[in-house]
């Protein structure tokens, strides 16, 4: 077994495999960028080495950095984590001849499944079901058209060196074909420097399932079943899932068993997934799934297959990196239970998904389950990488049960100020369809109507600000409302300003809270995974001092001002009517907060009147 390990990557991957090489007692080594000094899987490896600034192509990419430091720490063997070099034959080749182990598939594996025409043609000789299309060398864009029109629209045009859910077209109509082909070159040859395409039938309704594969240097190859990664947006994974719903047994077999000979087939070491697109128009069907390609190293969903199957992938890859056969054989495996993780991303999907980066100066993630993350409260989320925070991953007995829990547990993340992804992961995994288990690869798109949460805070939302912020300062907050509380209404009214806006909250008697955190300074609403700035609405305009004090009284929205019923100078009392305001389609009449003068009248019969502008400042009488 080997007694140390440089892991070539970071964030939540470089933690997860020290978590399980300090189990197996193995030493372990951080390599990391300036920017990434402090982050927890530097502190927590045994030892750690600055290999350059934070572009990853300085850094992280940058393979003769990697080889001086473990041969400066005197590392055994290197573990490349996911993306990165992670699938890079000729970095699997400089660490193998440098006498080092390399924790990953055998460089020879990765070329036979690195282009996905020769995967494709691999596949086909060796009996797998491989996605009905064109992988030929003809490039010329008349032929590529003849192909097109011959497999029948829609269909698919992928680059060949393509990966990460890029360099990939949709075809509609034959007269679309030449454009679309000119854009997917275009982004192949900028991104994978390589333009050459193939061509596939586009599945209608597709489900993406994918098997993990294991061989070991005896010939051994096993499966440890299959993941459901359907849930994907712009062809990226979201929510993954294993066991797949509606698997029955003989799909199954037939598609494990084709993960296992497509695996074998370019003779398979360490850990692999074979992906399928299946058409599940009519349900999961062994006739209807297809082979798309192989990813030779551990991917960003695995934990839930450690949580049906009972097993630790890192540990199985360090056991046969180290030349020991696979830890069980086929027949000891098997299916527990239901398990899913939702990919926590910093970004807005409020604001079409647009990565957001910076300080999190509140995380918060949930507790009781597991969570695979790279930050910490207090620190940031880079620019320069993957704007993952965190893995949320739960296993239940069974699949509705799981999606309850994952739901729960996407509600609960507290982030501030980064945004993040939460509460869409949150309705995802609670939306009927998918708890009914009816996904596909279109599903986020088909229901982003419902899946997206408002740019605007919702009725929920403000009825929890409303909640909150009542009972904080109960006496001033009371005096507050006298202002607000329509005549007629018996029901409670409450002003709230939430994200700098000011709304007038009719409390509902059964409306549920969220939680109010003070986070460096800013009162926080979190609820449903939705982070809210609320306050009550202040009248620190008259430079008085805040709230009621100063009798000054505020729109609590835009509205129109309908009656004006006292003047200027005039004495008042308590409670009495000073004027009408219109809005939402309601009358609320605002009232004098204590007895007093008016001492300043700002609104006038007809006028238009914005939120938190002062309407009527009433001063206390001194006697
Ligand atoms: P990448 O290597 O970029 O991840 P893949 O070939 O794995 O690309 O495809 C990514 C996703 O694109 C799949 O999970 C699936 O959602 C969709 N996809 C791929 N091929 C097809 C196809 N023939 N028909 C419909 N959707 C497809």
């Amino acid at each position: 077994m080997i007694r140390s390990l440089l892991i070539a990557n970071r964030g939540e991957i470089a933690r997860r495999i020290i978590r399980t090489a300090r189990k197996m007692g193995i030493r372990t080594i951080a390599v990391h960028s300036d920017v990434d000094a402090t982050m927890p899987f530097v502190r927590e490896a045994d030892d750690a080495v600055c290999i350059g600034p934070a572009p990853a192509r300085e850094s992280y990419l940058v393979q003769a950095k990697i080889l001086d430091a473990a041969r400066a720490t005197g590392a055994e063997a290197i573990h490349p984590g996911y993306g990165f070099l992670s699938e890079n034959a000729e970095f699997a080749e400089a660490v193998e001849a440098a006498g080092l182990v390399w924790v990953g598939a055998p460089p020879h594996s990765i070329r036979a499944m690195g282009l996905k025409d020769a995967a494709k043609k691999l596949m086909v000789a060796a009996g797998v079901p491989v996605t009905p299309g064109y992988m030929g060398e003809d490039q010329d864009p008349a032929h590529l058209k003849a192909e097109a029109d011959a497999i029948g629209y829609p269909v698919l045009i992928k680059a060949v060196a393509g990966g990460g859910g890029k360099g990939m077209r949709k075809v509609d109509r034959p007269e679309d074909f030449a454009d679309a082909l000119l854009s997917c070159q275009r982004e192949a040859a900028s991104s994978f420097g390589d333009n050459r395409v193939l061509i596939e039938k586009y599945i209608l309704g597709p489900r993406h399932i994918e098997v993990q594969v294991f061989g070991d240097r005896h010939g051994n190859v096993v499966h440890l079943f299959e993941r459901d990664c359907s849930l994907q947006r712009r062809h990226q994974k979201v929510i993954e899932e294993a066991p797949a719903p509606g698997m029955d047994a003989a799909t199954r077999a037939a598609v494990c068993d084709a993960a296992v000979k497509a695996a074998k087939a370019v003779h398979y070491v360490g850990a692999g997934t074979i992906e399928f697109i299946a058409d599940a128009s009519e349900g999961l069907r062994a006739d209807r799934i297809w082979f798309m390609e192989m990813n030779t190293r551990l991917q960003v969903e695995h934990p839930v297959t450690e949580a049906i199957t009972g097993q630790d992938l890192v540990e199985w890859q360090l056991r046969v990196a180290s030349g020991e056969p696979l830890p069980k054989r086929q027949d000891q495996l098997s299916i527990n239970g239901w398990a899913m993780e939702a990919r926590l991303y910093a970004e807005n999907p409020s604001n079409g998904f647009l990565p957001s980066t910076g300080p999190l100066t509140r995380l918060r993630l949930p507790r009781g389950i597991r969570v695979d993350s790279g930050v910490e409260e207090g620190g940031e989320v880079s620019p320069y990488y993957d704007p993952m925070i965190a893995k949320l991953i739960v296993a239940a007995p069974s699949r509705t049960a799981a999606a309850a829990k994952l739901a729960s547990a996407a509600g609960k993340v507290e982030v501030w100020p980064v945004r993040t992804n939460a509460a869409f992961l949150a309705r995802a995994a609670a939306d009927p369809d998918f708890v009914a288990g009816h996904v596909d690869t279109g599903f986020i798109e088909r229901h982003a109507d419902r899946l997206v949460p408002a740019a605007e805070p919702s009725a929920p939302v403000l009825q929890a600000a409303a909640r909150a912020l009542l009972p904080a300062d109960a006496a001033d907050a009371w005096g507050a409302l006298a202002g607000f509380r329509a005549n007629a209404a018996p029901e409670t009214r409450v002003a709230v300003e939430v994200a700098g806006h000011g709304h007038l909250v009719a409390l509902d008697a059964g409306a549920t809270g969220g939680k109010l955190r003070d986070v460096a300074g800013e009162t926080l609403l979190f609820l449903g995974g939705e982070a809210w700035p609320v306050e009550s609405p202040r009248a620190d305009h008259a430079g008085g001092g805040g709230g009621v004090s100063d009798g000054a009284l505020l729109a609590p929205m835009p509205g129109k001002v309908i009656a004006v019923e006292v003047a200027e100078g005039d004495t008042v009392t308590r409670g009495q009517k000073l004027l009408v305001l219109e809005a939402m389609k309601m009358e609320q009449a605002m009232l004098a907060p204590f007895d007093g003068v008016v001492a300043e009248l700002k609104a006038s019969v007809g006028g238009q009147v914005s939120e938190g502008a002062v309407l009527v400042r009433v001063e206390k009488v001194e006697d």
